[in-house]
């Protein structure tokens, strides 16, 4: 595994190659990550895993700051995963040049965690950008566990007319159902135990819902989440996801996306 820290010697490497299959993390490593640089490494190409927690995509500078970080660790993982490439740039590395082409945001932005987020996908689009700038992916890897955040990149992606293809990933869970995430090293026993009943709630309600629309009752549903334990709840709504409109009736393909705290942890799940 070579490591990189600034984008001239990573790409004096790089388009040696015949193509990159490219894994953006912020790093704090987990199995989610993990099955997205093996699902890379089957695809024959080079993978470059890059690890860089954004200062644009955070809307509070304490959440930048908190948000877990252990590069020891990662190294360690990524190692034996045997990726090819690891590139872990500065801030100046990534944001001190102009890139060539302009953020597509599509209007979904302002939906679900950009309407809590202000500037957050401003944020990841604007490095997602500058990534494919730098790296110019065959593929890039990405997790259905931020679905918005897939869609929004596969739009710029389409919309700028950029070569790299999108390859969408499931979502990996916990024994418990919880999706995971960096974030969860933040959970103590109890609050994982929360995090857990409110997954199997939404999980046998998303069956439900599909037999009787009715059941998609978003005041009942927020006030059965904070019974079960949490502390404040940003958002629960349904969509279909492949076009993501709002359901109105029964459709199979929709998807309940949620968002919500456990003290100041915020945690994004769909089901
Ligand atoms: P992050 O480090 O949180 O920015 O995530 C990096 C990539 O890993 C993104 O494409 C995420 O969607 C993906 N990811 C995060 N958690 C999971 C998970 N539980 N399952 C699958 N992919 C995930």
């Amino acid at each position: 595994m070579k490591i990189f820290k600034d984008k001239q010697s990573l790409q004096k490497e790089i388009f040696k190659t015949k193509g990159i299959s490219f894994v953006p993390t912020m790093g704090g490593l987990h199995k989610g990550h993990i099955s997205l640089i093996k699902q890379s490494k089957k695809s024959k190409l080079k993978t470059l895993v890059s690890i860089f927690v954004n200062p644009k995509q955070f809307n509070k500078k304490s959440d930048f700051r908190s948000y877990p970080r252990n590069t020891k660790k990662d190294l360690k993982q990524l190692k034996k995963l045997k990726i090819n490439y690891l590139y872990i740039p500065t801030i100046k590395d990534i944001y001190g040049f102009k890139p060539k082409e302009r953020v597509f945001l599509d209007k979904f932005s302002k939906k679900l965690c950009g309407k809590f987020r202000r500037g957050h996908f401003e944020g990841v689009l604007n490095v997602i950008n500058r990534f494919i700038e730098i790296i110019k992916p065959k593929y890039i890897f990405l997790g259905k566990k931020d679905y918005q955040q897939m869609y929004l990149i596969k739009k710029h992606i389409e919309k700028r007319k950029i070569k790299s293809k999108i390859i969408e990933c499931k979502t990996i869970r916990e024994n418990n159902g919880i999706a995971c995430s960096s974030r969860n090293s933040k959970l103590n026993k109890d609050q994982m135990k929360i995090a857990s009943n409110i997954y199997y709630y939404l999980y046998n309600l998303k069956k439900k819902i599909k037999k009787n629309y009715s059941l998609f009752d978003v005041n009942k549903i927020k006030k059965d989440l904070m019974d079960l334990g949490a502390n404040k709840i940003d958002y629960i709504e349904n969509y279909n996801i492949k076009h993501f409109k709002k359901i109105k009736k029964t459709d199979k393909k929709f998807n309940l996306f949620f968002a919500y705290y456990i003290k100041n942890i915020r945690l994004i799940d769909n089901i």
